[in-house]
């Protein structure tokens, strides 16, 4: 027999064994038939591939891996059924480059088609470089961020920069406002690279705090040092064997509460018992790359023995074999597969391989490794791990994480990644919430509380103790959400009796620090939801809703004055009333005086007086006018139309005047007014004799200080220049000093209603500078959140939050009447905006009327025969200036005979009136 035929006979024995191990009959004869093609056809692999592996001491469980990987797939039906696959391990110091470089010769030497390993970087390092000389194929399965294109080499460890998009994709998905890095090795940092370099870090940086231990230094000051910063989301980068160790450290200084979510970067997350911490509530997740659907999954899982060296045909009935599966053996396994599936498509595409032995010192290279190593990245395979396909510059940048959370009952999966669609969140949020439900119920929470009634105060009895010393609404409050939920509860006074500040450091005092640093599990009591707050703490919905308004004395009632009859109408509006009527009265007198048709006949049975006589004097004009302002008659009437006119519309004038006077006298009588000095913040913010402030740390202080409104700055500058100073420690000092008087309290409306129900003395001042609400308090991230706001909603819906409200607001002993204060009263002083257009009306008529007396005064001048009279103008200005001069009220007639003269007192007495007497005689 030749050699050939030789072998051929032996793989026909092999391939007919392996099909009688089969039990599926028709599988089978498929089988046989396509054994019995590929023997008439080319026969082009050898019938033993030898497989080098470089084994390290201490990483036993790898080498038992690829020499299991390599049984399986001579065991295997399919894969390569002409050959066979032996290993040839090498053992090698862990981390000795030169000894590695010397076995992978050996390897060489004995015509290996491949070499896999070491595990360690820098000896891996050293055979890659031997294998890129030589052209054989080198197989990798280890975290190596320094991997390079075109080489030997395939790693099959999903390439660094995708899982680091991993990472950051999680740690964003998460939406963590703080959070902090440890690790321990160097190359954790190029792990979590596309996080620290993604722009969610430039955002919240002030929040970040990455922080490395230095390996075998204790864990415990480091976590207790994050837990200070008041940090409870970290993401922990150590070595798998160090986790469970990491995680009691966390245990132990308090770090493991519900309130705390670790991401842990191993992707043997699911190798490790986390019984201890998974009843604790505390979020521990990872991501897993081991495929438990994967077809060969559970055989390979239920004969893997976790930590033993080797495997052993234990068969586990639970389903806890997930753990007997690191990635580094899953990738071991999909390693040997890997390059099982490119030997076989080759064989399938009818390439012949043979494997000479290659020497390290002629380093003559092998013709058919690079062809192999492109088969292998070319093919896609399923493993352990996965789908395995390479991009075209070779690495393992596709692949699928399963995310994973640690729940009651152990790791459960909660979601996915992969590159093109990112990170998936599939978890079951209901169990989830489910599961923090139960938890409440055994739970005690501590609440931090201030004492503000009537919120929360302290009962009379001394002698009662812990939550019985305490009532008020949100006692109340807390009782009813405490039977929805099923919680115990401790109420506690915050130690430094406040609400909560944030200095210039960023640092928090009052309950939101006790929240921070986990002394309190809630904070009840008149706590606002700011937004500043929100970042350090969560709030549940609120249940109340309010907004900041003032707190003022209520003003006393103002003692009638003498002159108060005065009032109805404003200074500014006597003044002109005054002007007014001495204006109109020189007007009229001027026009009766102008006008020809004033000028009467003082004895009618005289056809032909020598004077005539005008009623119009200087005190008969004043009576005239002042007899109509006070609506009373006088026997002085006007004749001519331009006399009438200005009588008309002064007598109009005086109507609205005095109607409107009378009306708004009317109010002033019958109203006790009572004048508050400010009737808004604009008013305060105006005057600087009345003193103003607020609540200490308190979220109205907050408001004010962060406030860019014009009017909220000018206050805030007053209040914080203010000295002594205007803050209060608490609302109660702060009504005390309102009631003191010459101090107004910025306080919030909710507050304010409760004060004023009891202090008939005082009152609110304008309406709500803003809107908000008052939550209930929890850590960051508290799971409790969502069950409490639901439960907050259900009282709402059921009218149980009204119904405290008015039981805890409303006071049934004390009823203040309520008096009418200066806001609310619609008579105030008539100012010159409500009256004006009447001094308008009156200056049009007496225009009117000028107009009309100068027509009057022409129709007359008509009449007079042209050569004994002079120009209008030069008549005009002789009857004006006689007007003016006041001469008298009669004056002699113009006689038609009297010869023209130069003469101006004798022009003067030719006045028009002869003709006035003349037609009264006619
Ligand atoms: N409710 C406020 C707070 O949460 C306290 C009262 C105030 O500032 O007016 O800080």
């Amino acid at each position: 027999m030749t050699k050939t035929s030789e072998s051929l006979v032996l793989v026909t024995c092999k391939a007919i064994a392996k099909h009688l191990s089969s039990t599926n009959m028709h599988y089978n004869w498929v089988i046989v038939l396509t054994w019995l093609s590929s023997f008439l056809g080319s026969k082009a692999l050898p019938e033993v591939i030898k497989l080098g592996g470089l084994s390290e001491s201490g990483n036993e469980v790898l080498q038992s891996a690829f020499r299991y990987a390599i049984d399986r797939i001579n065991s295997d039906n399919y894969l390569l059924p002409n050959s066979r696959l032996s290993a040839n391990v090498q053992q090698l110091e862990y981390q000795d480059s030169f000894q590695a470089s010397r076995k992978a010769c050996d390897l060489l030497d004995q015509g290996v088609a491949a070499i896999f390993g070491p595990q360690s970087i820098e000896p891996s390092a050293t055979v890659q470089s031997t294998c890129d000389v030589l052209n054989v194929p080198h197989i990798e399965t280890l975290w190596d961020f320094r991997a390079r294109p075109d080489n030997h080499t395939v790693n099959l460890f999903p390439f660094a920069n995708s899982l680091s998009k991993a990472y950051r994709d999680l740690v964003k998905s998460k939406e963590w406002k703080n959070f902090a890095i440890i690790y321990e090795e160097n190359e954790a940092l190029i792990r979590l690279e596309e996080l620290l370099k993604d722009p969610l870090m430039r955002e919240i940086k002030q929040k970040v705090l990455v922080k490395q231990l230095v390996p075998g230094q204790e864990y415990r000051k480091l976590l207790k040092e994050i837990g200070k910063a008041g940090v409870k989301n970290l993401i922990v980068d150590v070595p798998t064997e160090n986790i469970v160790s990491f995680l009691k450290h966390a245990k132990e200084v308090d770090m493991m509460s519900e309130y705390y979510n670790y991401f842990i970067t191993s992707l043997d997350l699911h190798t490790i018992d986390l019984e201890e911490f998974q009843y604790g509530g505390t979020n521990i997740s990872g991501f897993r790359l081991v495929d438990d659907t994967a077809p060969e999954f559970e055989d390979i899982s239920q004969v893997w023995h976790s930590g033993s060296v080797g495997f052993s045909h234990r068969k586990t009935k639970d389903k806890t074999y997930l753990k007997n599966i690191t990635t580094e053996v899953a990738l071991m396994y999909d390693a040997v597969k890997l390059f099982a599936s490119a030997l076989h498509e080759m064989d399938r595409r009818g390439q012949d391989v043979n494997l000479p032995a290659i020497s390290c010192e002629t380093e003559q290279p092998w013709s058919q490794g690079s062809l192999i190593v492109n088969y292998m990245r070319t093919i896609t395979a399923r493993g352990l791990t996965g789908e395995i396909k390479f991009d075209r510059y070779g690495f393992r940048s596709e692949f699928n994480l399963k995310l994973v959370d640690l729940t009651h009952e152990g790791l459960q999966e909660a979601g996915d990644w992969n590159l093109n669609v990112g990170i998936r969140i599939t978890g079951n949020s209901t169990k989830a919430f489910e599961e923090v439900k139960a938890s409440l119920k055994n739970k005690t929470l501590m609440i931090t509380t201030i004492i503000n009634p009537p919120y929360i105060s302290l009962k009379e009895d001394t002698t009662l103790k812990d939550n019985n010393r305490y009532e008020g609404y949100c006692v109340d409050l807390i009782e009813e959400i405490a039977k929805v939920l099923g919680f115990k509860y401790v109420f506690r006074e915050v130690a430094d009796r406040t609400y909560g500040k944030k200095n210039e450091w960023g640092e928090w005092n009052g309950m939101i620090r006790e929240l921070i640093e986990g002394k309190a599990d809630l904070a009840v009591v008149d706590l606002t939801v700011t937004y500043e707050r929100e970042d350090a703490v969560d709030f549940t919905m609120p249940f109340m809703n309010l907004g900041i308004s003032i707190l003022f004395k209520r003003p006393t009632k103002k003692v009638p004055k003498l002159f108060s009859f005065l009032s109805p109408l404003s200074l500014e509006v006597w003044v002109y009333m005054v002007t007014a009527f001495l204006g109109v009265s020189l007007f009229l007198f001027v026009v009766a005086r102008f006008s020809p048709y004033e000028w009467t006949n003082p004895h009618p049975c005289d056809p032909h007086p020598d004077t005539l006589e005008n009623q119009f004097t200087l005190l008969n004009t004043l009576w005239f006018t002042g007899g109509s302002l006070l609506q009373q008659g006088c026997e002085v009437t006007p004749r001519a139309m331009s006399t009438r006119v200005v009588s008309g519309i002064w007598w109009f004038f005086t109507l609205i005047m005095v109607s409107s006077y009378t009306a708004n006298l009317a109010a002033f009588l019958t109203i006790q007014r009572m004048t508050s000095p400010i009737e808004s913040a604009e008013d305060l913010a105006k005057q600087t004799s009345i003193q103003y402030g607020c609540l200490r740390s308190g979220s109205t202080q907050a408001f004010f200080k962060h406030s860019n409104f014009p009017t909220f700055k000018r206050m805030w500058n007053y209040m914080e220049s203010a000295r002594p100073s205007v803050f209060v420690d608490s609302n109660m000092k702060g009504v005390e000093r309102v009631k003191k008087g010459n101090y107004a309290l910025l306080m919030e409306s909710t507050s304010i209603e409760y004060i004023i129900e009891r202090n008939c003395d005082l009152m609110q001042i304008g309406g709500l500078l803003d809107s908000k609400g008052y939550g209930i308090a929890t850590p960051s991230g508290s799971p409790y959140r969502t069950l409490l706001s639901s439960a907050i909603l259900k009282l709402q819906e059921g009218g149980i939050l009204q119904m405290l409200k008015q039981r805890w607001w409303k006071n049934e002993e004390k009823y203040c009447v309520m008096e009418e204060t200066s806001h609310s009263v619609s008579a105030s002083e008539l100012g010159l905006d409500n009256v004006g257009g009447v001094f308008l009306v009156l200056s049009t008529g007496l225009c009117v009327a000028c107009l009309i007396v100068i027509l009057e005064f022409t129709w007359k001048l008509r009449t007079i025969p042209i050569e004994e009279r002079e120009s209008l103008c030069v008549e005009l200005s002789r009857e004006l200036k006689f007007a003016i001069m006041c001469g008298g009220d009669s004056k002699p007639v113009r006689k038609e005979s009297s010869p023209p003269s130069n003469d101006l007192s004798l022009i003067q007495f030719s006045s028009l009136g002869n003709f006035n007497s003349k037609e009264a005689i006619s």
